[in-house]
């Protein structure tokens, strides 16, 4: 029988993020001897104490549901987290504990979003944003920014993009896919553009603690008290504490904005899983050095990849200063090719290289960065040397 989908979900492409590191788990479970630099998350296990907390809350007894928006003292951690982090003041109640960024952003832009409204968007962005809009019934407007821009756009070219229809704008410091961190000077410029506009902005702070080579991260609600009205801050402990598993993000923003998401959320999942609360709690209120052990990690990775190109005559679009990405830039070896296959656009070549060399990158088409792959530093260093090794042997091997 042929069933007739919604509207909604046609055409819906899942995320291409996701699907690669399901091919990269799949040729694994063949034997293939696949490296990744595909994945978006930590290779590190959560940190032990986290875990144990996580433990101590089954044991005694924290397995039922909880408020919608989150038990009240992990709001009130996220509260002081914040406060320390950006100087902002968020109480409990302007706060919403979701599954991840992922649901949070998508219950802002529902909660936000009519028909026919436009969202402007910086790109290259992640692959979700723009899905996420349409599910809304929003329109995705791009903005696109090349790497000779350090893959920002410039503030004429946003101010270009607003129309009468003109509702939000998403802005992601540090950046995925680019690595690239807003300069304090273009998020104030955006966020005059959107006092001056009426446009709310959606912040993606999810690797705000990810940043490296002396550049800092500046989230649009701390440029005003009217930037900070107009700003709904999104952030999550996926990356800094390495728990993408266990599905802990949160919203930070206007009252209204926050009640209307958490109402959305009470009729769809209710409240996130009680134990993964908890485990959230301890890593948000026990020390941090363990963030801080991760970040240098990060940064050593960084500073060896970087290396590691410029030795195999490779180059990023940009040098990324956070997150953990890089985007290579591959427009030298298009139209090249091998064994009859050619090169046409970044699609095949990591299709190509993935084939040939069993190294795993993200095509940036997928990010509206064509021309260009991602690789994620979130690996080992001896599996970031051998990949770009093969990276370099593949290439080399192009005629
Ligand atoms: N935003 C960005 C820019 C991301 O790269 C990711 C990665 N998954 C997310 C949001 C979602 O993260 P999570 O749902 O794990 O918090
Ligand atoms: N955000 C990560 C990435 O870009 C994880 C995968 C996803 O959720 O899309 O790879």
């Amino acid at each position: 029988m042929s069933v007739a989908l919604s509207n909604t979900v046609k055409g819906l492409s899942s995320s291409l993020t996701l699907q690669i590191n399901a091919s990269v788990a799949d040729l694994r479970a063949q034997g293939v001897p696949v490296i990744s630099l595909g994945a978006g998350e930590p290779d590190f296990d959560t940190p032990p104490h986290i875990r144990r907390a996580a433990v101590q809350a089954m044991e005694n007894g924290c397995t039922r549901y909880t408020s919608v928006s989150g038990i009240l003292p992990l709001r009130q951690a996220i509260s002081k987290h914040i406060k320390k982090q950006k100087n902002l003041h968020y109480s409990p109640q302007e706060i919403l504990v979701g599954a991840g960024v992922k649901q949070v952003l998508f219950e802002a832009l529902q909660a936000l979003i009519n028909p026919g409204d436009e969202v402007l968007l910086p790109l290259p962005c992640w692959v979700s944003y723009p899905e996420m809009i349409r599910i809304a019934g929003g329109v995705p407007v791009p903005v696109s920014a090349t790497a000779d821009s350090g893959f920002l756009p410039a503030i004429d070219q946003l101010a270009a993009a607003v129309t009468p229809r003109t509702k939000a704008l998403i802005l992601n410091t540090p950046a995925n896919p680019s690595g690239a961190v807003w300069p304090p000077s273009l998020v104030k410029a955006v966020m005059s553009l959107a006092q001056t506009h009426h446009l709310f902005v959606i912040s993606d702070e999810i690797y705000e603690d990810l940043v490296f080579g002396g550049a800092s991260h500046l989230s649009p609600a701390a440029v005003s008290q009217d930037a900070f009205e107009r700003t709904i801050v999104l952030s999550g402990l996926s990356k800094a504490y390495a728990m993408t598993g266990w599905r802990v993000g949160y919203a930070a923003g206007p009252q209204s904005v926050i009640a209307a998401m958490t109402a959305l959320q009470s009729h769809t999942s209710g409240s996130i899983n009680t134990i993964a609360q908890y485990a959230a709690l301890e890593a948000l209120t026990a020390s941090q050095s363990c963030v801080q052990e991760m970040r240098d990690t990060f940064a050593r990775r960084r500073k060896l990849l970087l290396h590691l190109l410029k030795e195999a005559d490779l180059h990023p679009g940009v040098i990324p200063q956070g997150a953990f990405y890089l985007l290579l830039d591959i427009r030298p070896f298009l139209g090249k090719g091998m064994d009859q296959e050619v090169i046409c656009d970044d699609l095949c070549f990591a299709q190509l290289l993935l084939q040939k060399q069993h190294v795993a990158v993200v095509p940036g088409t997928a990010f509206g960065a064509d021309g260009f792959v991602r690789l994620s530093y979130a690996a080992s260093e001896q599996d970031l040397t051998c990949a770009v090794q093969r990276i370099g042997d593949f290439v080399r091997s192009l005629k």
